[in-house]
């Protein structure tokens, strides 16, 4: 399935990176993970959004859960050291050199910002060095922040031209109920488009670590899916996390055939839209006529 794809965005959520009794890496799971990444970056442009900074630093602030907004920055400013040793380290095995951006919210949504952050990132690509991003949280007030690095990850596929999303998840997919709680639930396999029921199903479906859950993977794909990528939840617990994704153990999101310019798609997809249009009556006339 992974094949035919050229530009893939792979998001790793904190429970699938950090051991959530221990609060330490996976590291077995990340040797089986960068031996698949290595194994597409020969042919394929990868990028890599990581969570787990706040989980892998919250054993140094407290042995309980953080609640506070300043504890879990301080906290990922001491995780966000270690995430980026463990990838530098893992992917130096396969003579990968990797990069750290930390990106926040007005890096996507201010257009001159998107567009600096879009060329760094198409620099690094151009010299075969793989981007691992995170939210650069040590800086994101609760306002101004992507909270999840699910709709970080959409972002960062708009950006650059990605037709491929996947997000490692702790379950294999979108289910018709929810997996935790209901055994013999069906796994849905593809989906074309998403409406209503889509998002009210993802609604109860949660995880531990991140802040994410099925919610923002939906909203993720939505993003995609208007910017011509599509979109796999996957469970990032197999041997080959990426390669062996199939129709079989994951869920699909196609694209729409949305004819807008990749300026509209930026800016219909804004993650906190705010401001005002004033037009005067000859623009308010082009505005009727589409
Ligand atoms: N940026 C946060 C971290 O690295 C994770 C956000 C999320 O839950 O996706 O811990």
């Amino acid at each position: 399935m992974i094949k035919k794809f050229k530009r893939i965005v792979i998001k790793i959520g904190s429970n699938s990176i950090v051991d959530s009794k221990t609060k330490k890496i996976k590291s077995k799971w990340l040797d089986k993970l960068c031996k698949d990444i290595a194994q597409l970056h020969k042919t394929k442009k990868i990028i890599v959004v990581c969570s787990g900074a706040i989980a892998l630093g919250s054993k140094s602030i407290t042995k309980s859960v953080i609640r506070k907004l300043e504890d879990k920055q301080a906290a990922a400013s001491i995780g966000q050291i270690e995430l980026a040793y463990q990838w530098r380290s893992k992917l130096k095995k396969f003579k990968i050199n990797v990069s750290q951006i930390l990106l926040t919210l007005e890096d996507s949504e201010i257009r001159r910002r998107y567009l600096n952050a879009r060329n760094t990132i198409q620099s690094l690509q151009n010299k075969n060095i793989i981007p691992i991003i995170n939210e650069n949280d040590t800086v994101a007030t609760e306002e101004i922040r992507y909270g999840d690095n699910d709709k970080l990850a959409a972002r960062v596929a708009q950006m650059i031209g990605a037709d491929l999303l996947v997000l490692m998840s702790d379950v294999d997919g979108l289910y018709e109920k929810n997996p935790k709680k209901i055994k013999n639930t069906k796994k849905i396999s593809e989906i074309y488009k998403i409406d209503k029921k889509i998002e009210k199903l993802a609604k109860s479906q949660t995880s531990e670590l991140g802040s994410g859950g099925m919610t923002t993977k939906i909203m993720a794909a939505k993003i995609c899916s208007d910017n011509g990528c599509t979109t796999v939840i996957t469970n990032s617990n197999k041997n080959n996390p990426i390669t062996s994704i199939s129709i079989k153990n994951s869920t699909f999101f196609y694209p729409s055939n949305s004819k807008n310019s990749s300026k509209k798609k930026w800016l219909l997809n804004h993650l906190s839209p705010s401001g005002s249009f004033i037009i005067d009556e000859g623009a308010r006339r082009a505005i009727l006529k589409n």
